[in-house]
């Protein structure tokens, strides 16, 4: 096979190298993207999407379950849904695919050249992929590494049978009648409380004192109740240690040291995840590394010129739209622009019943960067769209400077304050102050006004409480 020379080679088509390669063929780079899977990478195809899907799905179904039950306070009432969940699963995956021709077009579109295969590097300018037809060697000018992350395993709970990361999760034929899941971080809670509306039984055990660890506590505390209204029982402080003789319960010890024996048909282990650095030839190159991550400067930069790493691979937070901003920027750079990473915040989502958003800095760490600060925080009971949507749990917070008054932090959690995740990183992004989002005329009715009086609350003068 004839090698191929290039000036930009990506290695991974998730979010950070499909990103990188598009904007790089737009600014008419010779840009090749390596990919041993599906277009998308892990957000596409196992992550982000399918898992929004499968909870979209769910929520529909819990709203016709409370239809049926006459318990709506709408005056709405139906007979009993019936869940098809291989239909539900095989409208999922026409999602996903539409996706995957949406990206292989957008690389099309911007002429990057697709090779499909598992590469791994020769040397830092040479790289060999394993192709259905043989081996292609692709040399490079520049090198980007997108190679994404994979989930973490315990070595008592393997993933085999009935022991299943989120992938496994996502690709279910049936809704299990028990789910064990090990791990209460957002992918966990995310999948649990979708699974819960979808009629299993599910258990979450946690090691930590409480789940969603990485955001406080005032934030988790509506999801916390909701899992209860939910039934599922939530097991703080607890250790998972494998599976029973039959493999048919999960072994724990609780928070008191006792053991205990949770039945379950699935479990489902999401205690994190981790860089993806085997396998494709990192001691060829011996990159400096941050702990598991490969360690990169402001402009994404590896200890090796000529080789940038963008994504997951290079840390936290492990999110999609962080590695697509990086995907961008390495382009641009590899285009002579001059850029550098200068953001101000990465907001991040859990996709939880209700939602929570966190863009920058929560009051405690606010506390720890500014000499002192100011809270505002305003309720949904008080906001008159949230009563309109049954949704008056949750609250938006905004965390200013007390001096100057410049938005450091901004948090929520209600139904659909996703969507708020976008007005929230604007304002901090272009330094935004309590009197610019206060000032700022919010559409009536909606949700989002609450941020305006969150702000006017932080200023001492919310109107509508
Ligand atoms: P990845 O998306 O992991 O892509 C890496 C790609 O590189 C893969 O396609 C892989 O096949 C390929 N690859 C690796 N090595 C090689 C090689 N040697 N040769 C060829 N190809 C290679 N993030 C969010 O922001 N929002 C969410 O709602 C969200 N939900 C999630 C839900 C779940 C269940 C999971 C698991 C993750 C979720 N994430 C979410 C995280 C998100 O998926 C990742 O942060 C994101 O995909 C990282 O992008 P990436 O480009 O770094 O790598």
């Amino acid at each position: 096979m004839k090698d191929i020379t290039c000036k930009l080679l990506v290695i991974g088509s998730g979010p950070g190298g499909y990103v990188c390669a598009i904007r790089a063929g737009q600014l008419g780079i010779d840009t090749v993207i390596v990919e041993a899977q599906k277009p998308g990478g892990t957000c596409l195809n196992v992550g982000c999407i399918p898992s929004k899907a499968i909870i979209h799905a769910a929520e529909e179904y819990e709203i016709a379950l409370h239809h049926a039950a006459g318990t709506s306070p709408l005056g709405i009432s139906a007979g009993a849904p019936k869940l098809d969940f291989r239909k539900t699963i095989a409208w999922k995956d026409g999602v996903v695919s539409r996706l995957n021709g949406g990206v292989a077009g957008l690389l099309k579109k911007a002429r990057v050249k697709v090779v499909q295969g598992w590469a791994v590097f020769r040397d830092g300018k040479t790289v060999a992929v394993d192709t259905e037809t043989g081996v292609q060697v692709i040399r490079a000018e520049t090198i980007v590494i997108a190679t994404g992350s994979a989930p973490v395993e315990l070595p008592f709970l393997k993933f085999e049978g009935d022991v299943i990361s989120s992938t496994g999760a996502l690709a279910l034929a049936d809704v299990p009648r028990r789910l064990a899941v090990v791990g209460g971080g957002y992918i966990g809670l995310e999948l649990g409380i979708a699974f819960a509306k979808l009629g299993s039984k599910v258990t979450v055990v946690e090691a930590l004192p409480r789940i969603l660890a990485t955001y406080d506590a005032e934030l988790t505390r509506p999801v916390a109740k909701r899992l209860g209204e939910l039934g599922v029982i939530v097991l703080t402080g607890a250790k998972a240690k494998g599976l029973s003789a039959k493999g048919d319960a999960l072994l724990v010890e609780d928070a008191g040291g006792g053991d205990q024996k949770i039945a379950a048909d699935k479990v489902l282990v999401t205690v994190g995840r981790k860089p993806l650095t085997e396998g494709w030839g990192l001691e060829e190159i011996d990159l400096a590394m941050n702990g598991r991550f490969i360690r990169i400067d402001d402009q994404c930069r590896t200890s090796m010129r000529g080789v940038y790493a963008i994504g997951d691979v290079t840390g936290e937070p492990m999110l999609a739209h962080r590695a697509m901003a990086q995907g961008e920027m390495v382009a641009e750079i590899v285009a002579g622009h001059k850029r550098s990473w200068d953001k101000r915040c990465i907001p991040a989502i859990c996709f939880t019943d209700p939602e929570v958003v966190s863009a920058g800095l929560s009051p405690e760490e606010a506390k720890a960067a500014a000499p002192e600060i100011k809270v505002g925080q305003f309720p949904f009971q008080a906001n008159a769209r949230a009563m309109t949507k049954v949704a008056e749990d949750g609250f938006i917070r905004i965390v200013a400077r007390a001096d100057n008054h410049v938005v450091l932090g901004i948090q929520a959690v209600g139904q659909g304050v996703s969507e708020l995740s976008t007005a929230f990183g604007l304002a901090i992004e272009m330094g935004a102050r309590l009197e610019d989002v206060a000032g700022t005329i919010h559409a009536h009715p909606t949700q989002g006004e609450g941020f305006q009086e969150a702000a006017l609350k932080a200023l001492g003068h919310a109107l509508h409480i």
